[in-house]
């Protein structure tokens, strides 16, 4: 498969050069060339398929030409090491769990599936490959998990120190072996120009092998289409299907969209949205305006300007009818996402997320005119959450075990000042 820059469709680059460079040299974001449509049998057959081969077909029809096959399936057994369980809340309301991964959220099934990809391609080129992270807190955990022992590769994740919950931290200072943690006195934004200035750097280029694992890499977009054809499987249902997304920079719903190129029966997608309503907006009226972004209770969906908005797009080739046919924004307050988790835990004992939250309410007012099956993603764990929920629901909620695992093992970081000079020194001293 090859990869075009959204920015210029001849400019094109294999797999490899997609998944290592992250953006394009033109800061497009790197599509395939073509979208392979599965055959009928394989729509038909999907409810008797593993999660594991349901995400190798998909993963075969698209990459199945850049590498052999049982590198194929090892990249599938190390990505779907969890399932993502369909829930009936109440009648063709469906909640699709995709936080059963090792830090609570969606985000571990790209972070894995790039790890894998990345892996191989240490091996292939004899070289071992350093990942720098930044992170505010999810990223670096999501990425930190994924990598911790892939032979060939190493991660560096730079976090501000004292500025990331105990919870967050946990989830990737205390891993160990080829995961570094770099505690740094100062910000995320400082954080940011450490890496953005060691890829600048000659000597350390020389040295390491050095990418990102930025989520804007087609490689954490992929298998994020997965979980769309397993909840198919599961609903049992041969109607087209409502999909509801909580949404920020709208990774995930571009891989729904990916699904039903491929040939999965969706009939509509939701576009849900807390107050950061960019895209809800721009269905609604043709203009795209981003803005600063708003703080919210559902935070990891307050994004100003959504970064795969140019994937939407480029998919429906900037048809404003045909990308209005198929999905349908809603934007939503925090006292009305307070008021959702409230209610359907009154109503069916089922706690949700805040951002799962927002897209429940997005499905039900959706159903109200159209009435499909109908499944939303609930893509953290309530536990990621805590102090919303349990504000919500005047209850304490228990922490799973994975999480509480975490919190008892013991942070090792190297603490470093914010100058790049003995961000250097540090790395540079690594074997
Ligand atoms: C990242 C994230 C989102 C937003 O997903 P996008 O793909 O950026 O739209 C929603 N919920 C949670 C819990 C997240 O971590």
């Amino acid at each position: 498969m090859k990869f075009y820059s959204t920015n210029n469709k001849n400019h094109k680059v294999d797999l490899r050069t997609a998944v290592i460079q992250g953006l394009a040299p033109d800061n497009g974001l790197y599509m395939p060339e073509s979208i392979p449509v599965l055959n009928q049998a394989f729509i038909e057959s999907l409810s008797t398929l593993s999660f594991k081969e349901i995400g190798f077909e998909v993963t075969r029809a698209l990459l199945g030409a850049d590498l052999p096959e049982s590198e194929l399936e090892k990249l599938i057994d190390h990505t779907l090491q969890f399932d993502a369980p369909l829930v009936e809340l109440e009648s063709n309301v469906f909640t699709l769990e995709l936080f059963h991964g090792p830090t609570l959220a969606f985000k571990d099934f790209g972070a894995r599936f790039l790890a894998g990809l990345l892996g191989y391609f240490a091996k292939e080129q004899n070289r071992e490959i350093t990942i720098l992270v930044a992170t505010s807190g999810d990223t670096g955990s999501a990425v930190a998990n994924a990598f911790l022992n892939v032979p060939g590769t190493r991660v560096v994740v730079l976090y501000p120190s004292g500025k990331v919950s105990v919870a967050q931290e946990k989830q990737f200072t205390t891993l160990g072996g080829n995961i570094t943690a770099l505690e740094v006195k100062g910000t995320f934004d400082d954080c940011q120009r450490l890496v953005k200035q060691a890829f600048l750097d000659v000597d350390l280029n020389q040295k390491f092998f050095l990418t990102s694992a930025n989520s804007i890499n087609i490689a954490r977009l992929i298998p994020q289409s997965f979980y769309y054809f397993r909840a198919y499987a599961q609903v049992q249902q041969t109607a087209p299907v409502v999909f509801a997304v909580p949404s920020g920079n709208f990774g995930n719903l571009t891989a729904g969209l990916l699904a039903k190129r491929m040939g999965l029966p969706i009939a509509n997608f939701v576009a849900a949205t807390n107050a950061n309503d960019v895209v809800p907006e721009f269905l609604r009226t043709e203009k795209f305006n981003p803005r600063p972004s708003i703080q919210t209770i559902s935070n990891a969906m307050d994004v100003g300007n959504p970064s795969n908005f140019v994937r939407m797009l480029d998919l429906f080739q900037n048809d404003f009818k045909s990308l209005t046919d198929l999905i349908t924004g809603f934007t939503f307050t925090d006292a009305e996402t307070r008021e959702a988790i409230q209610q359907v835990y009154r109503d069916n004992g089922y706690i949700l997320d805040p951002h799962g939250a927002v897209g429940y309410l997005g499905l039900t007012n959706f159903l109200k005119s159209k009435p499909h099956p109908g499944i939303f993603l609930e893509t953290a764990h309530p536990a990621k959450f805590a102090d919303v929920v349990e504000a919500a629901l005047k209850n304490k909620i228990e922490l799973p075990e994975r999480l509480q695992k975490f919190m008892r093992e013991e942070k090792k970081t190297v603490v470093i000042s914010n100058e790049f000079v003995n961000f250097k020194h540090t790395i540079s001293n690594f074997k």
